[in-house]
């Protein structure tokens, strides 16, 4: 039987996209090869981003591009094998992080996000998750007094230019706040609007659960096999082939492989970052980013969660967690963590563009291909809203905010 839509890849992107087809009572089979929500979308840090108004930009500065360089941080480090490939994509990363360049891009980055909370609210009530979720922010600590002010003064920008509130603590507040903290810090910036989610990949798997009581179906099977047939589009199945008028590409990092051949040369690149748990030791209330070390600490149902930055290399390349080994001693001055869960740790792939925006809308040279993908750091975050979009494309209806910064003929 024909379904309206395929949705190939069932992270937090395709899933959301998914469901929210269904909602709208059309006929919709999520495709992955795998269980939904345990690639990208499981190992993340589990924020929902309210406050991530402005996305990730390439560091301007000389002197930080040298630190990028010399790998003098902990949160970056590159592969010298990727940097042909790569190289040209964050050429143009680095020339659209310039501040006149950057600033639109922000805006329109903004537009997409200030809809994080309510839609994923919508999808959190209905799939019965609202035990994952924890609805009261996250701390950026500080260890310097330099680099509080510094932070407290672009949190007063972004309190005034898009309304995301935050509070400032002292050390002795967030001492009070983080009793398990083992030294006394700076200070905190305490982003009072995001959510956290102490098991990133349950989340994604209760709402593909929804997505299913809905109607949808969930299919086991390679995207690989789409093929445009007959004025729409098929792939195959265990079962035989299964055939849409539209198809969707949310495949994450893993895009690239499927619209290159079909003719798209868009300037995608990964950042991949590492996670792994830590169990035993006093814990934290909130997830915590170190800002000045890179790293992220989340408390999760399988313990703490330390999480890297960007790392720039193939995917599937041999992992090579030396910024997880940086982050987890850099962690340790600040927490007990005394037993590794994992014996290796996690290795995912952020998805990225040169211009820091998703790819949200048609593909230009396919009728009823649909691109929804590149959400970089915050596509956890952005699912659910970025699958509203796409549902308001493909069914023709007056989009809800506007797509024209997320088309892929931007490029
Ligand atoms: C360390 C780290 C921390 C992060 N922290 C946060 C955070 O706190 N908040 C936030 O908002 N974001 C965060 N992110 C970013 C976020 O995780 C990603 O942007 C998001 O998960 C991307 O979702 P996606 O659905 O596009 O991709 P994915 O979750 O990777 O989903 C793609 C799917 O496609 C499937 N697939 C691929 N190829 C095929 C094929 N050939 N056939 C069938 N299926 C296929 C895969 O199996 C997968 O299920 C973080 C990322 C990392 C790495």
């Amino acid at each position: 039987m024909p379904v309206d839509v395929l949705v190939l890849g069932a992270g937090m992107v395709g899933t959301c996209t998914a469901l929210q087809l269904t909602r709208r009572g059309h006929t919709v089979a999520l495709v992955d090869r795998r269980s939904p929500g345990r690639e990208t979308s499981y190992g993340n840090a589990g924020i929902i981003q309210r406050e991530a108004v402005e996305p990730y930009a390439f560091p301007r500065e000389w002197s930080a591009v040298f630190d990028v360089a010399f790998k003098r941080g902990i949160d970056v480090n590159y592969h010298f094998s990727a940097l042909p490939e790569v190289l040209p994509r964050l050429a143009r990363y680095w020339h659209a992080s310039a501040p006149a360049r950057y600033a639109p891009i922000a805006q329109a980055y903004s537009r997409l996000i200030e809809h994080c909370l309510t839609e994923h609210e919508a999808l959190i009530a209905e799939s019965g998750a609202s035990d994952l979720v924890r609805k009261e922010g996250y701390l950026h600590v500080f260890r310097t007094p330099a680099a509080i002010e510094e932070a407290a003064a672009r949190a007063a920008r972004l309190a005034t230019e898009y309304g995301v509130s935050h509070a400032l603590l002292d050390g002795e507040a967030l001492a009070r706040a983080e009793p398990g903290l083992r030294q006394r810090l700076a200070g905190a910036l305490h982003w009072l609007d995001p959510w956290s989610v102490s098991d990133p990949g349950a989340l994604v798997a209760r709402y593909a659960k929804r997505f299913e009581a809905l109607g949808g179906q969930l299919i086991e099977g390679d995207a690989a096999s789409l093929r445009a047939v007959g004025g729409g589009w098929q792939v195959q199945m265990a079962g035989g082939p299964l055939s849409a008028r539209h198809a969707v590409v949310a495949l994450g990092p893993w895009a690239d492989a499927l619209i290159a051949p079909l003719g798209y040369r868009l300037p995608l690149f990964v950042k991949r970052g590492y996670h792994r748990h830590y169990r035993g030791g006093p814990g934290l209330n909130l997830p915590l980013l170190d800002a000045e070390r890179g790293l992220v600490l989340a408390p999760m149902a399988q313990g703490i969660r330390i999480t890297t930055g960007a790392e720039f290399a193939r995917i599937g390349a041999p992992a090579t967690p030396v910024q997880l080994d940086k982050a987890e001693a850099a962690a340790r001055e600040i927490l007990d963590l005394p037993n590794p869960v994992e014996a290796e740790p996690w290795v995912g792939n952020r998805p990225c563009t040169a211009d820091m925006k998703p790819v949200i809308g048609p593909a230009p040279k396919h009728p009823g291909l649909w691109f929804n993908f590149g959400h970089a750091h915050q596509g956890f975050t952005l699912g659910p809203a970025s699958g509203r979009l796409m549902a308001d494309m493909i069914e023709g209806r007056a989009p809800f905010i506007d797509p024209t910064p997320y088309s892929a003929s931007r490029f």
